[in-house]
């Protein structure tokens, strides 16, 4: 799930990567990643490979946030009201409601969160008057600071062991850019005033190593989760993951991890529309009905596929998802999840090496890279239901429609391939620097507005790695902004650095 302890193999580990990603360092160079953010997730890094976004977005969300928490006193603490988010200087939560102890006891106030309990007073909001209000201070990692640094009846509380304690919970399921932050907006933000005076070299230069750091990070997390969970399971998670796409990426991750590999082949052996009966029913999206509206052919294969479920059913009552787990309104008819599930089960109950497949892809040239994994990806034996079908109710189309199209390869390649061949030290330099970009995401639109101003060139980040690095400087700068860009670090960083 997450490291909690380093190890030597870890340390060594983190070696190895860094010669692998060597413009990581070029990146915190030129940025001089705040000294904040450094202290957060750099010094911690070996232990926890998050950021405190995530922990904040646990602590607002009800589905992520473990029900009971026991503060350091011991007494047991439940959440009235997380609070609102707080998108301006001071504490992360104002006017929270918490419930404390056997006598349930109220208190209202803000909520201050860090990944170490020390942080507070090395974020220096010991004696700070805008801190005074606050009633819990919560952490990562276990432990707790003098009572009088603190105003005082604050309680302290950690979520590492709670969260730990539960085995649905994984902090690859949160999308830290899907809750509240202030986008920067409005007049042209001060990084882009100066980046303006950057020549084009340099801005490839930043995004490049910044997009190399973003790698490094999603290298050494893969790196981490195959060593507790295995290559393969991994894998399976990470593809399953980017086939709900941005809408169903964290329903399709848990679908996955409650239906295991070894358990989807297990229970298929080998049979693609038995695993896909599997995934669809524990999916709870089979439909429920057959309705007499739907063609023949239609009618007939949902019968198919209560014939195989209905035998399972039982097993898995109690795991199936419920139906609100999954966006389908609004969603283009290719990325519909129950045809990613039909190109899931033709890639993963029949092939038990996809893995070893992949590492044994030379990496020495893009192109043919490229085109071998598109081969891998191209899924020859499938549901035969879907190939002219984009949904029950649609009509059938003239000609076949790809299951998985070039563009989610695409994204396979940049997201989980490239991360997953790093973390079994195979080279991807060539790769890095030769990924076309990804399409139609809005995170990179709007980090490519703040950070190079309205009138920008397009073609500036129109590369895979450049994407990914004005999305690791958005992640490190601005979701956590809260000072309208005014006290924002990389300023400095990079006015120094043109300097
Ligand atoms: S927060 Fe910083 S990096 Fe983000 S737009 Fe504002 S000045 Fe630029």
């Amino acid at each position: 799930m997450y490291a909690m302890q380093a190890s030597d193999g870890t340390r060594q580990k983190k070696a190895v990567l860094s010669s692998f990603f060597p413009r990581a360092e070029q990146y915190r160079n030129i940025t001089g990643v705040p000294a904040k953010t450094v202290h957060e997730t750099r010094d911690s890094s070996f232990f926890f490979t998050y950021s405190e976004r995530h922990l904040q977005c646990i602590w607002f969300d009800k589905s992520l946030r473990p029900e009971k928490l026991i503060a350091s006193s011991g007494e047991e603490v439940f959440v009235e009201n997380p609070g609102r988010w707080n998108l301006e200087a001071g504490p992360d939560f104002l006017d929270a409601i918490i419930v404390i102890g056997p006598d349930r006891r109220k208190m209202r106030g803000d909520i201050e969160i860090h990944i170490h309990p020390s942080d507070w007073k090395t974020h220096q909001h010991y004696g700070n008057k805008a801190y005074s209000k606050i009633i819990a201070h919560i952490s990562f990692f276990p432990g707790h600071i003098p009572e009088e640094t603190l105003p005082a009846g604050t309680i302290q509380l950690s979520l590492g062991n709670a969260l730990k304690a539960n085995p649905g919970f994984s902090f690859e399921n949160i999308d830290i850019s899907a809750y509240p932050y202030s986008a920067p907006g409005g007049q042209t933000p001060p990084c882009a005033e100066i980046l303006a005076g950057w020549n084009n070299d340099q801005i490839t230069k930043l995004l490049e190593s910044a997009g190399e750091e973003r790698l490094r990070t999603k290298s050494f997390r893969m790196g981490t989760a195959i060593r507790e969970r295995g290559e393969d399971q991994i894998l399976y998670e990470e593809i399953m993951t980017a086939l709900g796409y941005k809408h169903n990426s964290i329903a399709f991750r848990q679908l996955a991890q409650i239906i295991p590999l070894k358990v989807l082949r297990d229970e298929s052996s080998g049979n693609i529309l038995k695993g896909y009966c599997l995934l669809a029913g524990v999916s709870g999206l089979l439909p429920p009905k057959v309705s007499q509206k739907w063609d023949t052919e239609t009618r007939s294969f949902i019968r198919q596929l209560w014939d195989n479920w209905w035998k399972n059913q039982a097993n898995w009552e109690t795991r199936r998802m419920p139906t609100d787990a999954w966006h389908l309104a609004g969603i283009r008819p290719q990325n519909s999840p129950l045809r990613r599930m039909a190109a899931a089960a033709s890639l993963f109950t029949t092939d038990d090496s996809l893995s070893s497949k992949f590492a044994r892809i030379s990496t020495a040239d893009f192109d043919c890279w490229h085109k071998n994994v598109q081969n891998l990806f191209k899924l020859p034996e499938s549901i035969s239901y879907w190939k002219q079908r984009l949904s029950f109710s649609g009509t059938v189309q003239k000609s076949n429609i790809a299951l998985l199209g070039t563009e989610r390869i695409i994204a396979i390649e940049l997201n989980v391939l490239l991360p997953f061949l790093a973390s079994r030290e195979i080279p991807i330099k060539r790769l890095m620097n030769n990924l076309p970009p990804e399409q139609g995401n809005n995170l990179i639109r709007t980090a490519a507005h703040a950070l190079l101003g309205r009138d920008h060139n397009p073609a500036l980040y129109r590369s895979g790695l450049r994407q990914q690095g004005l999305i690791q400087i958005f992640h490190d700068f601005c979701l956590n902004n809260r000072s309208s860009c005014s006290d924002c670090l990389l300023v400095e960083s990079i006015r120094s650095f043109s300097s």
